[in-house]
């Protein structure tokens, strides 16, 4: 098992990127804290993974809400005394022009994708600092290298995640913590929401499965502990457009 006892927190975990994460992480021994908004995401998990009590906790909330990361760290050195790996996954985008965009939306995209993130690494960071050794997994997006229509907002959150991880990868590696951006292409996740003005414009089938994102992240953690991907861009390989 290639994270045996390892102490991982992810958020976002309750469905799509994350979830897949969880599940792959189970499967390789690490103990885990999960962090979503919904409950019954948490039940689900739990009948279809059936983990160990001992190697597991839920920590529900808004992570954009200051309490909820608060619990987040608290719980996990509560249950486990340290943290291991460290998955900054919770996301989401609304999409629109931006002359038409909301105050509210552009509030809670930043707040969620990039002030959660700030906080619960922040907050996570001493403990890493004693053990030495860590890695912080952040997930950003194609859409944090490049910019698209009705996407001004959403891309602006992702490409702060890339600038705080390029800076603090170098702050970081002094103490033997990894900082990784994973960047996405399109994702076949609950994340294009029928309410959303963006759609997949390729087949679902086509596009990245969650578990393959999930793979990268994986792949980020379980390196020989002097070797650090401080990037990594995983894309469809063939994206097939839908005829519209
Ligand atoms: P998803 O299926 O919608 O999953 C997102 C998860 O994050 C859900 O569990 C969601 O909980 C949680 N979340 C969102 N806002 C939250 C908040 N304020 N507090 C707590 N939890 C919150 O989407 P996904 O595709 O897996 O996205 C995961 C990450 O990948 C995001 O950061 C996204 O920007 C990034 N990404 C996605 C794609 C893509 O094509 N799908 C591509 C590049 C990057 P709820 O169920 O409560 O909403």
């Amino acid at each position: 098992m290639k994270l045996l006892n390892k102490v991982a927190v992810i958020t976002g975990a309750g469905k799509g990127i994350g979830k897949s994460a969880a599940e792959l992480f189970l499967k390789e021994g690490a103990k885990l804290v999960l962090s979503s908004r919904n409950r019954r995401d948490f039940e689900l998990f739990e009948l279809e993974n059936n983990p160990k009590k001992e190697n597991i906790i839920f920590v529900p909330g808004d992570i954009s809400k200051v309490e909820t990361v608060n619990k987040i760290i608290d719980e996990t050195i509560y249950k486990f005394g340290r943290v291991d790996i460290l998955v900054n996954n919770a996301g989401f985008g609304v999409f629109d022009n931006l002359v038409d965009s909301k105050l509210e939306d552009f509030d809670a995209m930043f707040n969620t994708n990039v002030r959660a993130l700030y906080l619960l690494t922040r907050g996570f960071l001493p403990y890493m600092v004693k053990e030495n050794a860590g890695t912080i997994i952040n997930i950003a997006s194609i859409a944090g290298k490049q910019g698209f229509a009705t996407g001004s907002i959403y891309c602006a959150t992702k490409h702060a995640v890339m600038g705080l991880s390029r800076a603090l990868m170098f702050e970081l590696r002094q103490y033997n913590i990894r900082v990784v951006a994973v960047c996405p292409g399109s994702v076949a996740t609950d994340f294009f929401r029928s309410d959303s003005k963006t759609v997949l414009s390729s087949r679902k089938e086509s596009v990245l499965q969650a578990k393959d994102v999930a793979e990268s992240i994986l792949f980020s953690c379980t390196l020989p502990g002097n070797a650090t991907v401080s990037e990594i861009e995983v894309r469809p390989t063939n994206p097939i457009k839908v005829k519209r």
